[in-house]
């Protein structure tokens, strides 16, 4: 598995939609790849904080990017 199928692959992989042969894969994927990891920390983030809110089981994409835009920041300043 490639960065991108594994980017591709992030949102079925944190809802569990794929078979277990492809959670596999990505797993393995994580573990080698930390650009792939940090993306994957922030989509779990995102979708946690989707979930923590209840005024709308999907955000507007423009709130979505923002949103990655200020955790993307947030690591870096901890790094
Ligand atoms: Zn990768």
């Amino acid at each position: 598995m490639d960065c991108q199928e594994c980017l591709e692959r992030l949102h079925p992989y944190l809802d569990r939609e794929l078979t277990s042969k492809e959670l596999d894969e990505v797993r393995v994927h994580l573990d080698d790849c930390g650009g792939c990891d940090s993306a994957f920390v922030l989509e779990r983030v995102f979708l946690d904080r989707l979930r923590g809110s209840a005024t709308s089981d999907v955000a507007p994409s423009g709130v979505r990017e923002r949103l990655i835009l200020r955790l993307r920041t947030d690591v870096r300043r901890r790094s």
